[in-house]
């Protein structure tokens, strides 16, 4: 089963709270700042992550282009994602809105500022407006998971793969969950419990006053030696002198 096809029960992020808290949406944004500083080292590079579109035209034409990919329809369904222009913003303004309209449908649509025209903030965007309410927060477990396969898909293929992997390197590090959440049985869980208490919780390997026992023999031998030595020492002198 591939993950898009998984029930979508499995990628709330808390049962309890369902889809009242954006929990890991700083740390999404902190693994894309590192993925595209590591990409970002050689001029193309930065380029194609960082292109700049400058007609309105000129973005609609690109989501058409990704969200018709076949990979992307199988994935996702097919989609419409309306692109609208965000044009008087100040700065404090200047983020970018997307909207899901409905429980099964997909189609939403993204509003983006001029200045922020650029490839890997539409891709986000876009990841937004295909995420349905029931997948979990706005920058839940599934985002996170979808996010990495419409970069890929949307990326020129020469940094894709690159991105791909710095990603998962950022998403690592910033500790963001990808996978869906796992349903433990209460037996299971206790049974990982009673492991953890075991393995993880353990007391050290020897108490401090063992080691000293241990060491002590050691290290009179070695004193007697040295103290032997200097009598041999002294005697040498004493004979010499
Ligand atoms: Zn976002």
């Amino acid at each position: 089963m591939y993950w898009w096809e998984r029930n979508y029960d499995e990628w709330w992020n808390h049962p309890g709270t369902k889809d009242t808290t954006d929990f890991q949406r700083s740390k999404i944004y902190s693994a894309e700042k590192y993925a595209a500083v590591a990409v970002g080292e050689t001029r193309e590079a930065r380029e194609a992550l960082f292109q700049m579109f400058a007609t309105e035209k000129e973005v609609e034409k690109f989501i058409k282009r990704v969200i018709s990919y076949a990979w992307f329809v199988r994935r996702f369904g097919r989609c419409t994602i309306e692109f609208r222009v965000r044009r008087e913003c100040n700065r404090a303004e200047g983020n970018c809105y997307s909207f899901r309209s409905t429980e099964s449908v997909r189609s939403g649509y993204i509003i983006v500022p001029p200045s922020m025209w650029r490839t890997d903030y539409i891709l986000h965007e876009m990841v937004h407006a295909v995420q349905l309410k029931k997948f979990g927060s706005g920058h839940g477990r599934w985002f996170a998971k979808a996010m990495m396969d419409v970069f890929q898909l949307g990326l020129p293929k020469e940094i894709s793969k690159q991105h791909h992997e710095a990603l998962r390197a950022g998403y690592k590090l910033y500790g963001v969950k990808h996978n869906p959440k796992r349903q433990l049985k209460v037996e299971t869980r206790e049974k990982l419990r009673k492991n953890f208490v075991k393995n993880c919780l353990r007391p050290a390997a020897a108490t401090s006053e063992e080691v000293i026992k241990v060491n002590t023999p050691q290290v009179e031998h070695s004193v007697a030696e040295l103290l032997v030595l200097d009598v041999d020492s002294l005697k040498e002198r004493l004979e010499q002198s």
